[in-house]
């Protein structure tokens, strides 16, 4: 690495777009970020804002056939600002991966074995590691002496107990699969309950948080002085929270009734739980501004929806409450975490007992700075705490380049 070298690409690729955003780590400035969606179809997208420069987002529609057409086209935008992927003062590239399986609790350097050992976990993560890995391969030829490092959204639920992790189902046949709870949206638990704590003046060591990441994907975790000792989210990404298109939690004896009663195939079940499911398959919609809307006009399955969803989130906020013992803090985050102050009051509501209770005034502010929301009688402090996974993935990435 050259010795002034502060600036870290982070990646986020997923199966027909990829995310990116160039921050500098001498100061933690963001100086482009975009977007490239519907790579591979007629109608591809990229969106560049160079924030270092003009700061105006400059637009190209048209195909862009696959994720290496993807990268190259970011990384000439990127050069037309100066901030070329053959720049001295790029330090790295930061990976999202989704699924680290047990094997990496841990930011790694991506090598040949590296990458080997995420693919790998394409069975356990069909529908994310594939993207990842293209990503990857990709960015890798096109900088082949730059460090890349993946960093995993599983790596920061690595530390849950043995009875956290472990479904009650026969072991020999959990482990020959590889079945076990491994959670997701790592990246943003971490930074989060780091956050929260802050916030409190605390060291993250010293304090217990319940971390709702309410996003179209939506997650809870229960983090004990700093690790995490329970999520929501399991095997996949499906299980627990009501989310947008996806049911959470259900009897998975309904899988056996929908193949076995309703005719349904494996790939149609998949297709009905991830994707038809949840918010969207409640009441045709998965957007929590919309469904609000209808709440206002008396839109009653929309209602019912949002009481589902609430539901959902008070079982989880009070098992992680029994998990921890003492809750310090409960911190919302992510797209509907952050703006639905809605969902915030209804979640907390009744809750006095378990000493959380949530302000009106402190809830209706909106800001981008992490805030109480909790009137200051209340035992546990009700957090709103903006997520920034990229940040958190540039940061474990130049630590790991710069050690
Ligand atoms: P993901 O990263 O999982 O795609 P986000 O964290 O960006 O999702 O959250 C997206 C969701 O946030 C939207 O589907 C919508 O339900 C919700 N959302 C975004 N803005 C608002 C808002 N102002 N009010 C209520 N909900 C919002």
């Amino acid at each position: 690495m050259t010795a002034n070298a502060s600036r870290v690409l982070v990646l986020n690729s997923g199966s027909s777009s990829v995310k990116y955003q160039l921050l500098d780590m001498a100061d933690g400035s963001r100086l482009a970020v975009g977007l490239v969606e519907r790579i591979g179809e007629a109608t591809s997208r990229l969106a560049h804002t160079p924030l270092s420069g003009d700061g105006v987002t400059r637009e190209q529609e048209g195909p862009i056939a696959d994720h290496e057409a993807a990268l190259k086209a970011v990384a000439a935008e990127l050069q037309a600002d100066g901030l070329g992927l053959d720049s001295p003062q790029l330090a790295a590239i930061g990976h999202r991966v989704v699924h680290g399986g047990l094997k990496f609790s841990a930011p790694t350097v991506i090598d040949d074995a590296v990458l080997q050992e995420i693919e790998r976990l394409v069975p356990v993560a069909p529908l994310h590691n594939p993207a990842n890995i293209t990503g990857i391969r990709t960015a890798r030829a096109l900088r082949p002496d730059l460090p890349q490092v993946a960093v995993f959204d599983t790596a920061f639920h690595t530390t849950m107990p043995e009875h956290a992790a472990r479904y009650a189902i026969d072991v020999a046949t959990a482990d020959a699969h590889r079945i076990r709870r491994y959670g997701f949206h790592g990246t943003s638990h971490a930074y989060v309950s780091r956050r929260a704590a802050a916030l409190l003046g605390k060291d993250p060591s010293e304090v217990n948080v319940i971390v709702l990441h309410l996003g179209n994907g939506a997650s809870a975790s229960a983090v004990a002085g700093g690790r995490c000792v329970d999520t929501s989210m399991g095997l996949t990404p499906l299980e627990g929270l009501v989310m947008g298109t996806r049911s959470g939690d259900i009897d998975p004896a309904v899988v056996f009734h929908l193949k076995r009663v309703a005719g349904m195939d494996t790939d149609a079940i998949d297709e009905l739980l991830n994707k038809k499911s949840g918010l969207v398959g409640l009441c045709g919609d998965n957007d929590m501004r919309e469904i609000r809307r209808r709440i206002d006009e008396g839109d009653e399955r929309a209602a019912l929806a949002f009481d589902i969803y609430i539901h959902r989130l008070k079982k989880y906020i009070g098992a992680y409450t029994a998990v921890l013992g003492r809750v310090d803090a409960v911190a919302f985050t992510a797209g509907v975490g952050e703006n639905a102050a809605p969902v915030r009051a209804a979640a907390i509501a009744g809750l006095e007992e378990m000493g959380m209770a949530v302000d009106a005034d402190l809830n209706a502010v909106r800001a981008d700075e992490p805030r109480l929301i909790s009137p200051e009688y209340a035992r546990v402090a009700v957090a709103v705490i903006p997520t920034d996974e990229e940040l958190e993935i540039a940061q474990q990435t130049y630590a790991l380049v710069s050690a």
